[in-house]
């Protein structure tokens, strides 16, 4: 029997979306002769997404859904996603069409050619704002400087082997970073460079909160580079507090003092913002070790796709499906 590819892609609010997607993968993997499964991770949508998950999963049964209980994020859903895939090689994939899974089968072959981590980097930044082409790059730049972690161009559709998707289950941090992590691990590599198209249909998920939490994210899972950072700042200050006591002692000493208002407002205004950036930092790395010492799982799985047929099932067991429902039929929910 060939290998079996699964492709996984998280899905959000995406509506219509969905058939344009499982329609699309159908076609280009089917094309390529590829023995594939697409595990589709419903993250909590409020749309029809679900009930479209469940009539492509009993009309083919390649096609398999999991719906997390709530909105967990991109993130946990690329993992519970991952945690269900049971192919020698996976692909995560967006599943707004951005990534063109025109590229699957160059990447398998890259697989088959000995490769165990297989990145699409993108030749161009179509379907993104100016902002968020600017901020993009800017915080890939500062990632990839802090942290050795090459991220520029990066992007989140990769192919995993099995070996490498095993060694990236393994990292048990609880904010993951797809992206990071998949790097981190290390594993052969190579890229192939594809383009990013726009989005099909509705507007990026993304707020720019969410964006800002990732950014935060990743930088804390990957580096304490800002701790430093806020220690080398204490210690610049610690010289110029030097340099201008002496001055101020010197002025009263000669009994010239009392002016300089202007520079006790300037020294209070600066040192008040590097304190309290200085805390921020160090929360953010609290709220970190707050969040790993809870240990909560990083998703929760209400309920599974219907088979469309019986057959064993080639899932894995995994300990984040506590809170699994029993299989039921869509007609049974409503
Ligand atoms: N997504 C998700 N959960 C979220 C936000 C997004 O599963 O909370 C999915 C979304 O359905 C899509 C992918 O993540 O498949 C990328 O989302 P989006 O296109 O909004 O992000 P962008 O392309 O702007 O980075
Ligand atoms: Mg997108």
């Amino acid at each position: 029997m060939s290998a079996l590819v699964s492709v996984v892609a998280p899905i959000y609010n995406e509506g219509p979306g969905v058939d344009r997607f499982v329609r699309r993968l159908g076609q280009v993997l089917g094309d390529a002769g590829l023995r594939y499964e697409l595990v589709l991770v419903d993250d909590g949508s409020a749309d029809d997404s679900w009930d479209r998950i469940v009539r492509h999963a009993l009309a083919d049964d390649r096609v398999r859904g999991v719906q997390l209980s709530r909105n967990f994020g991109k993130e946990p859903a690329v993992l519970a996603g991952l945690e269900h895939a049971a192919g020698d090689a996976v692909v995560v994939i967006d599943s707004d069409l951005q990534h063109p899974p025109s590229a699957i089968p160059a990447m398998v072959q890259r697989w088959r050619d000995g490769a165990h981590v297989v990145e699409a980097v993108k030749r161009n930044r179509t379907g993104q704002g100016l902002i968020g082409r600017v901020g993009g790059r800017l915080f890939n730049r500062a990632f990839t400087r802090l942290t050795q972690v090459d991220l520029v161009n990066a992007t989140d559709f990769r192919l995993l082997s099995r070996p490498a998707l095993e060694a990236l289950l393994r990292l048990p941090e609880h904010s993951s970073f797809f992206r990071g992590t998949s790097s981190w691990i290390g594993f052969r590599r190579t890229t192939i460079e594809v383009d990013i198209d726009h989005r099909e249909g509705g507007a990026s998920r993304w707020t720019f909160r969410a964006l800002f939490r990732l950014a935060v994210n990743g930088l804390t899972s990957f580096t304490s580079a800002p701790l430093h950072l806020v220690t080398l700042v204490g210690l610049a200050f610690a010289g110029f507090s030097v340099v201008l006591g002496a001055q101020t002692l010197i002025r009263w000493v000669r009994g010239g003092a009392l002016a300089g208002f202007p520079t006790v407002i300037l020294v209070l205004l600066v040192m008040g913002t590097f304190v309290l950036l200085g805390l921020g930092v160090i929360g953010e790395y609290l709220a970190r070790i707050h969040e790993e010492v809870r240990g909560r799982p990083r998703y929760l799985v209400q309920e599974k796709s219907p088979r469309s047929m019986g057959g064993a099932d080639p899932r894995r067991k995994t300990p984040e499906e506590t809170a699994e429902v029993p299989e039921q039929l869509v007609a049974d929910r409503k």
